[in-house]
């Protein structure tokens, strides 16, 4: 456990944003014996997966103010912030400002954590691999925890979590800029490309973010990273850590790689060969990426190989993420709402060889395409925008493929079906947000599921 946590009992806490993950953390503290205030700009009725009411708020004893940030919440010991507040708030600067201390939701579970962690972050696989990376545990017989972004705030689950437990943690970088003890056994850092760019000053700032996943790591702690990523390799060869790095470009003489066609680990001068690439059900090229990643923090744990192949065998991997949905009449349909970024479309276009019927568009958060012109060109025989973005899209391919506006994800489905042949692949892979049409990216994939459902 942190040093923090000592005199927990007593202190004043805020609490910044009351949806979930300020819930769980608010009702943590609360048990620990914190004077706990809860403080959130909207209304308990606008915030999304709100689950509680102010009647459950005061049996449970926490305070709370909705609708605003009064000046009480500076009157405090410290304050928590929940992911969705940025750090460029007013009510963080200002706290800042005071000199109050200012932690994530994480960093604060993580005080109370028996069990060693393994964190997961990076721009893109984040929760396909923490999904792994459990699947392996519980596989392998631990009791395990998985939390963290993925849905599930670490502060609900982490005292069910006692010595012999492993927790596998899905961490943004909005968490880890406000840690401070946060020490995971193993850190794995996926990849690096720009996003959130909306919520970071530059590039430069969120490249740190997620470098200090590594912060408080020592020498027996285990650090598994992307080493056909520029921007990860070489910091994290600076580190004063056990290093696992991953490839699927070279062979390692320590760490995980693809040696003719097999997931290779090598690790304390045992070279093992664990499966081979063609045998994960889950498909793409960052899916080996994300396999490679999941074998190598269980290998640092001790999971013996047969159970990192039985796992990896068996596991199918996410909803929303390049998830296959229907067939009908030769035509594939898949489901990748998840794909918020323009890297995550480049993956699912690189994972497909079929012609593809692509439906992108929403929320634009800044995206350059650049990088995906050429695989447009070479494999999407039709692309239809949707959303607020579908004229930047049109704009931007119009020129190497076939592009058609349209004003529904209805009518979207409709079109590709319309416009398909047998072989085909019809991919939803928006590259953007899913706010301006939909609540968030499940239920922009939950909408095209029925739709496809319905044909
Ligand atoms: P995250 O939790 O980081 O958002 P997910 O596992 O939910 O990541 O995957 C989101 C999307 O990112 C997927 O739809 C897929 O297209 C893409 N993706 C998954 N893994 C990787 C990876 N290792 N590298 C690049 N893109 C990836």
């Amino acid at each position: 456990m942190g040093l923090i946590v000592q005199n927990i009992e007593g202190k004043k806490v805020t609490v910044i944003g009351g949806a979930r993950s300020g819930l769980a953390v608010a009702r943590l503290l609360k048990k620990m014996g914190a004077d706990v205030f809860i403080s959130d700009m909207k209304k308990p009725e606008e915030i999304k997966y709100v689950k509680f009411t102010p009647e459950e708020l005061n049996s449970a004893g926490i305070k709370y103010e909705f609708g605003e940030h009064s000046e009480k919440v500076y009157d405090c010991d410290f304050m928590v912030i929940s992911p969705g507040v940025p750090s460029n708030a007013p009510v963080v600067q200002k706290a800042m400002e005071l000199g109050i201390k200012v932690w994530s939701e994480i960093e604060v579970a993580s005080w109370f954590c028996k069990a060693p962690i393994i964190a997961v972050t990076g721009t893109n696989g984040k929760t396909t691999t923490t999904s792994l990376i459990g699947h392996i545990f519980k596989t392998a017989g631990f009791k395990t925890i998985v939390a963290g972004n993925i849905g599930a705030p670490f502060s609900d689950f982490v005292l069910d979590a006692d010595e012999g437990s492993i927790v596998v943690l899905e961490v943004s970088s909005f968490q880890l800029d406000h840690i401070e003890n946060f020490k995971p056994k193993v850190a794995v850092l996926l990849n690096i490309t720009p996003d959130h760019l909306d919520r970071y000053d530059s590039f430069g700032d969120y490249i740190l973010s997620k470098f200090r996943i590594f912060k408080n790591q020592k020498e027996d702690d285990f650090a598994v990273y992307n080493y056909d990523d520029e921007i990860v390799q070489p910091y994290v060869e600076s580190l004063n850590v056990i290093k696992l790095p991953f490839s699927v470009r070279d062979k390692l003489s320590c760490g995980g790689f693809i040696e003719d066609g097999y997931i290779t680990l090598n690790f304390k001068n045992k070279k093992e060969r664990i499966l081979k690439m063609n045998n994960l059900r889950i498909r793409g090229i960052h899916n080996v990426y994300n396999s490679l990643a999941a074998a190598l923090a269980a290998r640092a744990m001790e999971v013996k190989d047969e159970i990192i192949r039985e796992s990896l065998q068996s596991f199918e991997g996410v909803e929303h993420r390049l998830e296959f949905v229907r067939e009908i009449n030769g035509v594939k349909f898949i489901n990748d709402s998840k794909a918020t970024n323009v890297n995550s479309l480049w993956y699912a276009l690189e994972s497909f060889d079929e012609p593809i019927i692509l439906i992108a568009g929403g929320r634009d958060k800044g995206n350059d395409y650049s990088k995906v012109y050429d695989l447009v060109k070479r494999k999407v025989k039709l692309i239809i925008a949707i959303g607020e973005s579908k004229n930047k899209i049109y704009n931007e391919f119009k020129n190497l493929t076939n592009v058609i506006e349209v004003d529904s994800m209805e009518e979207a489905v409709k079109k590709a079906y319309e416009n398909s042949a047998p072989g085909d692949v019809v991919l939803l892979s928006p590259a953007c947000a899913s706010f301006d049409m939909f609540r968030d990216y499940e239920h922009r994939g939950e909408v095209f599921k029925k739709l496809v459902n319905e044909l």
